[in-house]
């Protein structure tokens, strides 16, 4: 079935509604069942290799789920909270949470929209290119984007002539994409989305997943989806955070409940080999949300694996993936992080300074509440998504501000919760003309003017 000729997306029939209904129809569901208190399990056995042997090296304690935002009548409200702790698989060397969500929780209806930022729109852009001419793309052949969000990534596929499709269970992102031509399926990734993929579009020659795989609780489910669907000759492209930099740079504040596993390159290839599948290139972007690794697979001799992957193994063999020592030393270093940080916002406050933050991001809110920052001492938290205006941080409480509220109050000091745009955030700061400091809270607390 193809594209644009009138059938819906979400059911396949063609008989004159759009797949738009059927997300009316589940906002409406969603709506009026009550917030239930979430369920979660124990992760006690390794994701990838099923090993017991694993070290938990960071508890951040009990946090809310760091894209529940509130609105103001629910602030008196109890949030639902879970144990924020990561652990490493001695075996293999994964890091992955000791709690797992239901994913409902937090999927469901996400705020955040990957258009956002100028930085994002031209690395989807890039890696569509790259995708297409490392696979040896025909132009109309299919890519599918898993967790496709608002199909920002499809639509620089679609820019150079592929047919694209986009499997995202966030019902009004998917929506949001369907309405801009971007054809979207409204579920979670697995082997029967896969099904729905083949038999109303067609075979993927291109399968990418980036921001999502980090958030699979069952990824041999995950592969089992890439491998039904994958065309002949096929590649997947994963984009996720890299576990060296989030070790290296003190990134504890990019763990949060969504982000179940935190990767590297030997756990990967131990986890394709599984599949019969296996790496043949990687590419590291170091800017990119702290340090991101991009990966490409294929099945088994599909492709001569470039150097790069035996670099990158070597890399992790060198630095101890799977090395409990490894870890301490991190864990008592964000620790020293977060005393250094709080002292310093409470002196600050003792003069009588004004804090604000920018950017009220799910890796805010873990640092907000992890490092237990009293409710009211940053009160606005400002935020380029216009989406969040007017909503609350979840825990901390601050309100989320368009930046031109910076411009008319007294801000003496900005915590840079979105660190990651850090150039970004004081390019516009400065097209405002705020003219108070900036704190970058990590990986150790700095002023700068
Ligand atoms: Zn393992």
């Amino acid at each position: 079935m193809m594209a644009g000729g009138g059938a819906c997306w979400q059911c396949g029939e063609t008989g004159g509604h759009e797949a738009t209904a059927h997300v009316r129809q589940e906002e409406a569901r969603l709506s009026s069942e009550v917030k239930c208190p979430g369920q979660s399990r124990s992760q006690d056995m390794c994701r990838i290799c099923r090993s017991r042997n694993l070290h938990v090296y960071l508890d951040m304690g009990r946090t809310p789920l760091a894209n529940s935002y509130l609105r103001a009548d629910e602030l008196g409200k109890e949030e639902f909270k879970e144990e924020l702790a990561i652990q490493v698989c001695l075996d293999c060397g994964l890091s992955q949470l000791t709690k797992v969500v239901n994913p409902d929780l937090m999927f469901k209806h996400y705020l955040y929209v990957s258009s956002t930022t100028e930085t994002f729109q031209s690395h989807c852009a890039e890696l569509a290119k790259t995708a297409v001419a490392a696979a040896r793309c025909q132009r109309g052949e299919w890519v599918l984007d898993i967790a496709s969000n608002d199909g920002c990534l499809l639509s620089k596929f679609r820019d150079i002539g592929m047919k694209v499709v986009g499997v995202d269970p966030a019902v009004n992102l998917a929506a949001e994409a369907n309405q801009a031509g971007i054809p979207t399926l409204c579920d979670y990734w697995s082997t029967s989305s896969a099904e729905v993929v083949v038999s109303r579009f067609g075979r993927p020659k291109v399968i990418t997943a980036t921001n999502v795989f980090a958030h699979a609780d069952d990824l041999h489910e995950f592969l089992r989806g890439v491998d039904r669907c994958m065309a002949r000759h096929g590649i997947f492209v994963i984009e996720c955070p890299y576990v060296i930099d989030f070790i290296e740079k003190n990134e504890f504040d990019t763990a949060y409940h969504e982000h179940l596993s935190y990767i590297g390159i030997r756990p990967l290839q131990t986890l394709m080999a599984q599949h019969g599948m296996s790496l043949f290139d990687v590419e590291y972007f170091k800017d990119l949300h702290g340090g991101t690794i991009r990966v490409f697979v294929a099945r088994r001799g599909d492709y001569p694996a470039h150097s790069n992957v035996q670099a990158f193994l070597k890399k992790e063999e060198e630095f101890g993936i799977a090395d409990a020592k490894r870890y301490r030393e991190f864990g008592e270093r964000v620790r020293a992080n977060k005393e250094a940080l709080v002292g310093l916002v409470r002196q600050l406050d003792a003069d009588g300074k004004t804090i604000w933050a920018y950017g009220a991001s799910a890796k805010g809110n873990t640092l907000m509440n992890y490092f237990n920052i009293p409710t009211g001492l940053i009160p606005v938290a400002v935020d380029d998504n216009p989406k969040k205006w007017g909503w609350y941080t979840p825990g901390s409480h601050m309100r989320i501000a368009n930046i031109d509220e910076l411009a008319q109050g007294k801000v003496d000091y900005l915590l840079l919760l979105a660190w990651n745009f850090e150039s970004e955030i004081r390019r516009r700061c400065r097209a405002i003309h705020y003219a108070g400091r900036y704190i970058v809270p990590v990986p150790e607390a700095r002023v700068i003017e």
